[in-house]
C-alpha cells in the first residue's frame, strides 16, 4: 500500500490535521487501531480557555489564543461538511472562588492578564450569582473569560472524523508496529495489515505516541495523565457555563447534563473509574453546585491525558525527514485542534505555519 501522507491515530488531531491535507489534495491514510475518536478525544469536557490553562502569556498562551479565535468558523466548517452538530457553545468561562484569599489571588491574576491584553473580568460573589444562579451562594468572587468557550467532544470527534472522510482522507482499521525509516528519513509504517509506504508519517496517537517504535520521541516526551469525568443531568439545566475552581471543573451542556471533571493521576496506562476518583469528582462538584447532589448520574468513564513535561503540545517536523508530530497535547487537546491542523499541515506542505512552531518541537525536550 502506499500513501502521500500516513496519519497514525485517529482522534481529534489526526482526523484534523488529515482533513487539512485532503482538503490540500494530499492522498492521506489514517491508521486507527480502534475506532476514530476512541479514545481521549470523546473523553474530555471540552473546555475552551486559553485564560484558566495559560498561567502565564507567551508562546504558550499565544497557542491556545489563536486556536480559540479559529474555533467558532472550525465548528462551523465541519458541522457543514459532516451535516452534524458539535455542540460549542459561548458565554465565556468562570473562574471561581469560595472564600476572601481565593478571591484577592483571583483579582490580583486578572489584573496581571489585563495588563498582558488578556480579556477576563473581575466579579464579586454576588455577579458570579447573577450569572450562574445555579452556584453555592457562599461564592465570594470569580473571574470571568467572556470570549471563552466549550464544545461537545464526543460530537467534535466525529464530525472530524465523518469531514475528513468526505473530503477524501481514507481510513484503515488496524494497529501501526512502527514508523519505517530508510535512507535517514520516515518512509512509511508497518502495519497489522504490512508495510504501508508514505511520503509523510505524523504520529498523533495520543498518550501511546511513544509506545509507536520509531517514533524519535525522547524518554518521557510524552506519557499518560488519567482523568475521571462524572456525567450528570439537571432538569432545568443548573449552569449555563463553565466553572472552575482550583481543583476541578464543571460543564454544562445545553440540554442540562453537566459533566463534572477531573482527576490528575499518573497511574500509567490503567484504565478506569475508581470510588475515590469519583467521590473526588463528585465532591467537588456538590462544593460548587450544592443543587446537583438531586442530579441522575447518568454515565462515568476515564481516559488518558497525552501529557508533555510542560503541558505544550509536541508539533511539527521531527529529527528524522518525513516525520512529523501533532501529539502531547495535555489538557488541551481540544481547544488547541483547529491551530493543530493548520500548523501541523502547513508544516507537511511546505507553507508558512500560522504561528512559530519552534517553542513546541520536540527539540525542546531534549536528545532522544
Ligand atoms: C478526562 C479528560 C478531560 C479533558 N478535558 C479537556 C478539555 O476540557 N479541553 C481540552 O482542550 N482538552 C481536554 N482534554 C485533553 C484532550 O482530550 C486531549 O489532549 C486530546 O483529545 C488528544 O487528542 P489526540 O487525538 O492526540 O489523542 P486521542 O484522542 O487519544 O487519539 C489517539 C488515537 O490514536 C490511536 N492509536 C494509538 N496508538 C495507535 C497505534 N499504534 N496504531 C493505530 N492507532 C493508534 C488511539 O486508538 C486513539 O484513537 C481532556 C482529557 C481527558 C482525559
Amino acid at each position: 500500500m502506499e500513501t502521500d501522507v500516513a496519519v497514525i491515530g485517529a482522534g481529534v488531531q489526526g482526523c484534523a490535521v488529515a482533513l487539512r491535507l485532503a482538503q490540500a489534495g494530499r492522498r492521506v491514510l489514517v491508521l486507527e487501531r480502534a475506532v476514530p475518536g476512541a479514545e481521549a478525544s470523546s473523553a474530555a469536557g471540552g473546555i475552551l480557555s486559553p485564560g484558566v490553562e495559560a498561567e502565564e502569556p507567551g508562546p504558550f498562551y499565544d497557542l491556545c489564543a489563536a486556536s480559540l479565535a479559529r474555533y467558532r468558523a472550525f465548528a462551523e466548517e465541519l458541522e457543514r461538511l459532516s451535516a452534524q452538530w458539535v455542540g460549542f457553545r459561548g458565554g465565556g468561562t468562570l473562574q471561581l472562588a469560595f472564600d476572601d484569599a481565593g478571591a484577592r489571588v483571583l483579582a490580583a491574576r486578572a489584573e496581571k492578564l489585563l495588563g498582558h491584553g488578556v480579556p477576563v473580568e473581575v466579579l464579586d460573589g454576588e455577579a458570579v450569582l447573577r450569572l450562574e444562579p445555579g452556584l453555592h451562594p457562599g461564592v465570594r468572587g470569580g473571574i470571568w473569560f467572556r470570549e471563552e468557550a466549550s464544545v461537545d467532544p464526543r460530537l467534535l470527534a466525529r464530525a472530524l472524523y465523518v469531514a475528513a472522510h468526505r473530503s477524501g482522507a481514507r481510513f484503515l482499521t488496524g494497529q501501526v508496529l512502527r514508523i519505517a525509516h530508510g535512507k535517514g528519513r520516515a518512509v512509511g509504517v508497518d502495519h497489522d495489515r504490512g508495510r504501508i509506504e508514505a511520503g509523510a508519517v505524523v504520529l498523533a496517537a495520543g498518550s501511546w505516541s511513544p509506545l509507536v517504535e520509531g517514533s524519535g520521541l525522547p524518554a518521557g516526551a510524552v506519557r499518560p495523565v488519567r482523568g475521571q469525568i462524572a456525567l450528570l443531568d439537571t432538569r432545568p439545566p443548573l449552569l449555563s457555563r463553565v466553572v472552575f475552581s482550583e481543583k476541578g471543573y464543571l460543564v454544562p451542556r445545553a440540554d442540562g447534563r453537566v459533566l463534572c471533571g477531573s482527576t490528575m493521576e499518573e497511574v500509567g496506562y490503567e484504565r478506569g473509574v475508581t470510588a475515590g476518583g469519583l467521590s473526588a469528582v463528585l465532591a467537588l462538584a456538590l462544593e460548587m453546585a450544592p443543587d446537583l447532589a438531586r442530579a441522575a448520574v447518568l454515565e462515568t468513564w476515564s481516559n488518558f491525558r497525552p501529557a508533555s513535561p510542560d503541558g505544550w503540545p509536541v508539533l511539527g517536523a521531527a529529527a528524522a525527514p518525513g516525520l512529523f508530530y501533532a501529539t502531547g497535547h495535555t489538557r488541551n487537546g481540544i481547544l488547541l485542534c483547529p491551530i493543530t491542523a493548520d500548523a501541523v499541515s502547513a508544516a507537511i506542505l511546505g507553507r508558512p505555519p500560522p504561528v512559530d512552531l519552534g517553542p513546541f518541537s520536540v527539540r525542546r525536550l531534549g536528545p532522544r
